[in-house]
């Protein structure tokens, strides 16, 4: 059985290789050092080594402005270049038609109609769903691809038992959410879970988009603590798949990795893939477009 685990990282591009603004070249974490030989940055593209394979997506999808969350999370989970539908980049939430994109053509429900198991592991919390029922807040593209494929969103019962994760992966910040009683865990802790979850499915998603927020924020102390976490997370994750599943790690437009500015940027963004046939997937992915179909076809062997 074919697995496949996409671990989407908000607003994580590929800059410079340069730490007085790059906070993935100034903290250089081990597991990109060990993985791609060198630093994070645009200039290791494209590696394709042992180890794992690295290219350098375009996440501009031939659209003028800067690349936003709706259309580029679209473009990731469905194939489809929203921007270009859209006529621009849309920023934060989807609004109906971008929606109508989703529910047609979401990646989940695609596989899930043929037959593949697949799940996503975050956790939704209670205030979340009553913030969505309140109409106070609106449903992310990821949300509603979930959602779309007729899925239950995962909660609180699923990250007592081990079988979810918080968006922020160690559990830290359910209490602002009023989630308590949740024991702290560390990163591999939950690398290891999220890798054990993906086991029993043909495709698993976990969403992290803390970077798109420290980006916006240009917090250096912020994005040293994150690059820690994601190095100790994406280790365990890479420890766990033992060759079992094709991991995919990308993003939806830059931000993170360029903090003079509290703005996203042009960058493209990272797609690391190990496992199986990664080095075939990986040639395959140039844009934002080409991420579900690459998938897709891996699990149709
Ligand atoms: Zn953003």
């Amino acid at each position: 059985m074919r697995k496949v685990l996409l671990i989407f990282i908000d607003g994580f591009g590929l800059g410079e290789n340069n730490g007085k603004i790059n906070p993935l070249v100034r903290f250089n974490p081990s597991i990109f050092q060990w993985l791609i030989g060198s630093p994070l940055s645009v200039a290791a593209t494209p590696a394709f080594n042992s180890k794992a394979c690295l290219v350098a997506t375009d996440a501009k999808l031939g659209i003028a402005g800067l690349p936003q969350s709706a259309t580029g999370q679209t473009a990731i989970f469905t194939g489809v270049n929203a921007s270009a539908v859209m006529g621009r980049h849309i920023q934060g939430f989807p609004g109906p038609s971008l929606a109508k994109i989703i529910a047609e053509h979401g990646v989940l429900s695609k596989l899930r109609n043929n037959g593949f198991r697949v799940t996503s592991a975050n956790a939704y919390t209670p205030r979340y769903m009553e913030l969505v029922k309140a109409r106070k807040r609106r449903h992310s593209v990821t949300t509603l691809t979930i959602l779309g494929a007729g899925l239950k969103l995962r909660s609180v019962p699923e990250l007592e038992a081990g079988q979810a994760l918080n968006q922020d992966i160690t559990n830290e910040m359910l209490p602002i959410v009023d989630v308590n009683d949740i024991p702290v865990i560390s990163p591999a802790l939950a690398g290891r879970r999220l890798a054990n979850l993906a086991k029993d499915h043909n495709f698993t998603m976990f969403e992290y988009f803390q970077t798109d927020r420290c980006g916006h924020k240009m917090d250096w102390d912020k994005a040293e603590i994150i690059t820690a976490v994601l190095a100790e997370f994406l280790t365990a994750v890479y420890e766990t798949s033992e060759n079992e599943l094709l991991v995919v790690v990308t993003s939806d437009h830059g931000n993170f990795e360029d903090l003079s500015v509290k703005t996203h940027t042009y960058n493209p963004v990272p797609t690391i893939i190990w496992g199986p046939e990664c080095r075939s997937v990986a040639a395959n992915i140039k844009d934002l477009t080409d991420i579900s179909s690459a998938i897709t076809r891996y699990l149709e062997g």
